[in-house]
Formats: structure tokens, sequence, C-alpha cells
């Protein structure tokens, strides 16, 4: 034993750093988003990003910011130095988006890196190097604009046992390219500029109005976005969250286009998502994922931002009052999707519409065939109500006129086609609708409204139901009687691993109660919300809906189409069907110009 027994000596700075840089660079990509981060610390708002071979061979960010004095240039490469923070407190009202001082030592001890600067009212610039090994304390001078370049070469010279772990040159590439496309999203009053082996890639000019942001947004999420987003922004005592969603029609097969900023920062958080989808639940098929960019504003004091070394992750103080916030914020605005409350914006993505919208699986495929009796359409109602807007024969319109104040957005209906659409003319041009989905949206709408009016309605179980769980989980539920009877569940703990329920929400009757209160269970300790038994219950009432909807081949008449229409433009959400497929599409008379090459 005693000749193998290990002494302990200091590290000398060069291994901690390089072992720290294993933190902070993982690949070009995270030296991208350090470096730039550095820019925007410093004020810029012109950076140029230039790569070679994916970042591996060379990264050269330039900026326009304040720059470094020249005293500080090499402290700056030094461990633990930074300009950020003094004090500890300072770590609770944090307002940069670095404040570690680790980047810079973490990079140049893997890399041979080139730091050159020029503050303001200096007569010119200076630069030092360090390769690696030691910072040369040298300065030289140096020509260069107001502002720094930093500039990143042969990144893991010297540890290549952390280059094999590199991918391809176009790999590393887009993972850059993916982390600017956040940068840029968290900062759109910056100009980007990218280049690739000295080819110009991408450029995003400074955004400062709302069509410059739908630009950059078209830029970075793709011309379908842009056009089909809609804008949020609420604010409740001293949180603000702004931004755009990704319309249901255009959610995606995965998370790749959740953008989520928190003060300016780029934040990577299962549980933000989740609340995030979580509004989407009713418009949203729940294996599709919603695309969207938002920012959350709130007192950096709420917010814990030293959790992650990379900083992806946050802690909030008073977690349950965000996540809710961001929840109703994200809510309240899909609501509005109704084609009274949207701008008619589906006539152009309907040439894209095709590529990028998949049914989603598990919808069923073959509707029950029943015809429906139950719940018929109800026209006559809406019908008195809207009669005043109605031409009086509305099997012979007028023509419309594109200033004919009086009428509705979704227009008068023409046709049944195929005994599945509907076709109806608007002073835009022409809108087909689809009658089932429709009409299902509505039925929907109206279930849940009654639904919620009339409150839960339970009901006694013949014969209690025992269930054992653990003895946390028995506590808990003892705890928190209330969160149980807003449920409608009554349930109580019947020994210290035990819990008797005796009460459900009639409306669940025939589900499998046990594994719901398991899921509530689980739900709660995972993620300190359960939408479990409102989810099962809309659920049911989607298949009720979907059973009572007009079926495709039942024919209707003008007066019953006119009333779809005119219930379409008043309800809630109704542009798209629970599972988030559109409802209707319009095509301008542009479109319809278009497809006869007429006017060119
Ligand atoms: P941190 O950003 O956590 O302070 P860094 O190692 O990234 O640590 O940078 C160290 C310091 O160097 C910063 O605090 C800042 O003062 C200075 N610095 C780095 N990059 C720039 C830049 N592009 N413009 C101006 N100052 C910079
Ligand atoms: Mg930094």
């Amino acid at each position: 034993m005693q000749d193998t027994l290990k002494r302990i000596h200091k590290m000398d700075a060069r291994l901690a750093n390089q072992i720290a840089a294993g933190e902070v660079v993982e690949r070009p990509a995270s030296i991208v988003k350090e470096l730039v981060e550095n820019s925007l610390d410093a004020g810029a708002d012109d950076i140029e990003i230039s790569l070679q071979e994916g970042g591996i061979k060379l990264i050269r960010i330039k900026d326009n910011g304040t720059g470094i004095h020249k005293e500080d240039l090499a402290l700056a490469l030094s461990r633990h130095a930074t300009s950020k923070i003094t004090h500890i407190e300072d770590l609770h009202r944090i307002s940069t988006l670095g404040f570690r001082g680790e980047a810079l030592p973490s990079i140049s001890s893997v890399s041979r890196l080139k730091l050159i600067s020029r503050p303001p009212g200096a007569d010119n610039a200076w630069q030092v190097e360090g390769d690696g090994r030691e910072i040369e304390t040298t300065v030289k001078p140096a020509s260069h604009a107001q502002g720094t370049t930093v500039e990143v070469q042969d990144l893991f010279f010297n540890t290549p046992a952390r280059k094999r772990f590199l991918r391809s040159e176009r790999t590393e590439f887009s993972q850059c390219e993916e982390v600017l496309k956040r940068l840029a999203l968290g900062a759109l009053n910056v100009k980007f500029t990218l280049l690739h082996n000295q080819r110009p890639v991408k450029h995003w000019p400074k955004a400062l109005n709302d069509s410059d942001y739908q630009q950059r947004l078209a830029g970075i999420l793709g011309q379908l976005f842009s056009e089909q987003n809609l804008a949020v922004n609420y604010t409740l005592s001293g949180l603000r969250l702004w931004g755009w969603l990704g319309l249901p029609t255009i959610a995606r097969n995965q998370g790749d286009q959740q953008y989520f900023f928190v003060n300016g920062r780029t934040i990577r958080d299962r549980l933000l998502n989740f609340h995030v989808k979580r509004a989407y639940a009713d418009v949203l098929y729940q294996s599709r994922y919603p695309a969207y960019v938002l920012y959350l504003e709130l007192d950096p004091e709420m917010v814990d931002v030293n959790a992650h070394p990379t900083k992806l992750e946050v802690r909030f103080r008073e977690a349950k009052t965000i996540h809710d916030f961001i929840y109703q914020a994200v809510r309240k605005s899909l609501a509005h999707t109704s084609p009274n409350t949207s701008v008619l914006r589906h006539s152009s993505a309907l040439q894209e519409l095709p590529q990028h919208f998949f049914a989603p699986q598990g919808v069923p495929s073959g509707f029950p065939t029943t015809v429906q009796t139950s719940l018929p359409l109800q026209t006559r109602e809406p019908m008195a109500s809207y009669a005043s807007l109605t031409p009086a024969d509305v099997g012979r319109l007028p023509s419309i006129g594109p200033n004919s104040a009086t009428i509705p957005p979704l227009g008068y209906a023409i046709a049944q086609l195929h005994g599945t659409y509907l076709l109806a003319e608007n002073p835009d041009g022409i809108v087909l609708v689809d009658i089932h989905a429709a009409h299902e949206r509505l039925l929907y709408e109206k279930l849940k409204t009654d639904f919620e009016n009339a409150g839960i309605k339970t009901q006694l179980l013949l014969l209690p139901l025992l269930l054992s769980v653990s003895e946390g989980e028995a506590q808990w539920v003892e705890d928190q009687p209330e969160f149980w009877r807003n449920l409608g569940i009554g349930v109580e703990r019947s020994a210290p691993t035990g819990l008797l329920i005796r009460e459900i929400p009639a409306l669940l009757k025939h589900q499998d109660i046990e594994q719901l209160v398991r899921d509530i269970l689980s739900d709660m300790q995972s993620q300190e919300v359960s939408d479990t038994v409102q989810n099962r219950m809309l659920g049911i009432l989607s298949t009720m809906a979907c059973h009572h909807a007009v079926r495709a081949h039942h024919l209707l008449n003008k007066e019953e189409m006119n009333a779809l229409l005119r219930q379409m433009e008043n309800s809630e959400r109704s542009n798209q069907c629970s599972h988030g497929r559109p409802t209707w599409v319009q095509l301008t008379k542009a479109d319809l110009d278009r497809f006869f090459l007429r006017g060119r």
C-alpha cells in the first residue's frame, strides 16, 4: 500500500484552465456563444462572425462594442477576471450575459487565441495572444476600429483527446449556426453577419420595428412562421411575457423551434417549455410541438442565473407564480384565433401547407359513421341574429366589393363541395371550410363552456376504491384536501400508505380511476401541476364533439352553411380543430390571379 500512496499537489494554472474549459468549451458552438455574448455585453450593435472549417480551424468575432482598456487586455485572459461583478450581491441582479470571468481563459487554454481591442478615445488598438500554454504578457499595437476582435484558432490543438470528440465540419458549423440563431433572436436590435470559409452565409440586419421583427423571424424560423404567428404581450405585477406564438397549424414533429429568453438570456428549461406546451393543449395534438419565440422579463432579483455552468438553466424565486403566468398568457393569446380576431394570414401559406403539415398520428382515421341527430347544427337563433347582415337571398349574392363594411370576415356561403367542404366568397377572395372540422371545434367550445359554467359534477362510487401509495404521497393527499376537492375527487388517507377514493367526476366514470389518481400524484411530483383530470375531461368532450359534428356527405342548406360561418367568426379557437389542423383557408384574389397567370 505504502508505495502507491499518492501525494497531493497544486495544479498549475494551465491544467486548471484546461479542466475548467471542459465546462464551457465543448465545441466551436460553445465558443461562438461565449464570444458573441461578450460582444453583446460590451453594447455592440454590429457583430461579424467568421468561421473556418466549422469553427474548428478558426472562429473570429468582430464587434463595435466598448472595447477593453490596454492595461486590462492581458488580465482579460486570466482566470476569474471580469468587469461585470465586484461583490457577491451583484450576483443577485445580473444584467449581463457573462459574469464568471471564465470564458476567455478557458478558451485560450485549449486554442491559439488573439484578442485585439480599441476602446473609445484610444489612438490605436492593442492586442495580446495566448497560445494555450501561457499568456504572452507583451501587449502589441494593432490596427482596429473601435471595438474588439477575438480570434480563436486550432481548437483543441493541445488536447487531442478532446479534439476526437468533435464531429464533422458540417455538423460543427450547423451547431454554430443554431447558437447564432438563438443569439440573434435574443438581441433583435443587433446586426449579425455570418461567414463560413469566407463565404457570407447569414445576414440579419438590425430589427427595430414589427415589420423588421417579422423579417428576422422569417430569416431564422422560416417564412411560414413569420406568416402564421400570433403576437403575445402580457404584463402582470412585474412580469412581462412577449413574443410570438406559432399557430397550431405549423406545429412540428420535434421541439426544434422553441426559443425562450429570460431577461434576454436564452434558456433551455424543460419546465418552461412544458408550461407553454400545456397552454397549447386544447388546440394541438399531444405529440406535436408548438413553435414559438418568447421573452420573459422580470426583476433580475427573481432569477438565479448562476445555477448552471453554461447558464442554459435558471432558477426562479416563486417558480409557480411564474409558470402560471406563462401558462395563462399563452393560453389567453391562443384563445384569440377565430376569423374575427386574427389577420387573414392563411393565404400565402397555402402553397407551403401540404409540405409542412402532417396529419398528426393517432387521429381517428375512420370517424364513426353514425348520422348526427342529437346535436343538430343550430341555425335558427344565429341566423336570426345575423339576419340584418345577410342579404335577403343568400343564394344569389350581390357581387361583393372590397369596401363592403358589412360583409362578415368569412363572407357568404356559395356551395358545398364533395359533401365535405364549404365554399364561401368574401371581399378578399374565396374561403374554403372543412365542415366537419369546423363544426367539431364549435361544438367542442360549446361543450366546454357549458361544462365550465356548470362546475364539475361528481358521483359517489358504489364501492370505495382502496389504493396503496408511498407514505410521502399519502401525506401529500392528506395535506391538500382543497386540491382534490377542486378536481372533483373525494379521496382521504385511510392508512399510513393507503388512500380511499369515494367520489369521482361523473364524466370520468368509465375511466380507470386508480390510474388517474396515480397519474395525478406523479404529475404533481415531477412538475408541480397536474392537468390530468382536465385533459381527460376535455378528451371526452372532444370525442363527444367529434361524434356529433356534421359528417361528410351530410348535405347542408345555405342557411346552415352561413350559420356555420357566423358561428366560426364568433367562437374562440375556431381557426383549428383540437388536433391543430386548420378549419378553413383563404384564397385571395391575388392567389386566383396567380393560378391563371393574370396580369403578367
Ligand atoms: P465574463 O464575460 O464572465 O466577464 P470573459 O472571460 O468572457 O468573462 O471576459 C472577461 C472580460 O473581458 C469581460 O468581463 C470583459 O470586461 C472583457 N471582454 C471580453 N470580451 C469583450 C468584448 N468583445 N468587448 C469588450 N470587453 C470584452
Ligand atoms: Mg463572457
